[in-house]
């Protein structure tokens, strides 16, 4: 019978601590895997449907920044808390930036970690999900616009559903053709991409969308 407690990876190194955390959010509700390094933290992630993932920054093989940054790089969406024994702003703004949702500091109270991981699935069920776009810029796929530092810029169906291709594979060159085929109707014209590319580039900036002439569109870096 499939478990109906929320599945959770748990990415930490230090045993102890891992092995305690593991305890607690069971006895919470959770069903928990635990990885001990960035690397089989990666491969679970992956290969397993998470409904939240707790990732120290600190890890072996692959640190917890890179991990996420990969994870939303392949358009895996699920709420990250990242646990950090380091509490400087920058730090803590890096965390976010990487596609953290939420960042605590090390060490923390049990008590406010569950309730921190009940706000972030409470917020979770709001977002269906987001991609990265930039620092601090997001698109939040569930209500089709973009956040930029917090403030909504809205998005046409057309444009929307541009930047979703784009930017679920980041690192893909996409042909006019292909984005004709995901995002409009056939009875399109070719030149309706770059007609919604431009409009884009008016709403995001000029960087936010990449020509690579001869072939098509990438995304950019903001
Ligand atoms: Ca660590």
């Amino acid at each position: 019978m499939e478990s109906a407690r929320p599945r959770l990876l748990l990415v930490e190194d230090e045993r102890p601590l891992a092995a305690l955390l593991a305890d607690l959010l069971t006895d919470e509700g959770y069903d928990v895997d635990l990885a001990a390094d960035g690397q089989s933290g990666l491969h679970l992630a992956l290969a397993g449907e998470y409904q939240l993932m707790i990732v120290d920054r600190g890890l072996p093989v692959l640190d917890g920044l890179a991990l996420v940054n990969v994870l939303r790089q392949r358009g895996v969406t699920c709420p990250v808390l990242m646990l950090t024994a380091r509490g400087a702003l920058d730090d803590r703004v890096e965390g976010l930036d990487a596609g953290a949702e939420d960042y605590l500091v090390k060490p923390f109270e049990v008590p406010e970690l569950l309730a921190r991981l009940r706000a972030l699935r409470r917020r979770h069920q709001d977002v269906a999900s987001r991609l990265p776009l930039g620092p601090r810029r997001w698109l939040d796929v569930g209500n089709r616009r973009v956040l930029d530092d917090g403030e909504e810029i809205p998005l046409s169906v057309r444009e929307f559903a541009v930047l979703r291709a784009l930017a679920g594979r980041p690192m893909k060159v996409f042909t006019r053709a292909e984005l004709l085929s995901t995002a409009f109707a056939h009875a399109d014209a070719p030149g309706s991409v770059d007609a919604c590319v431009h409009h884009l580039r008016r709403k995001l900036g000029r960087g936010a969308i990449r020509t690579v002439h001869g072939l098509g569109y990438r995304m950019g870096t903001g």
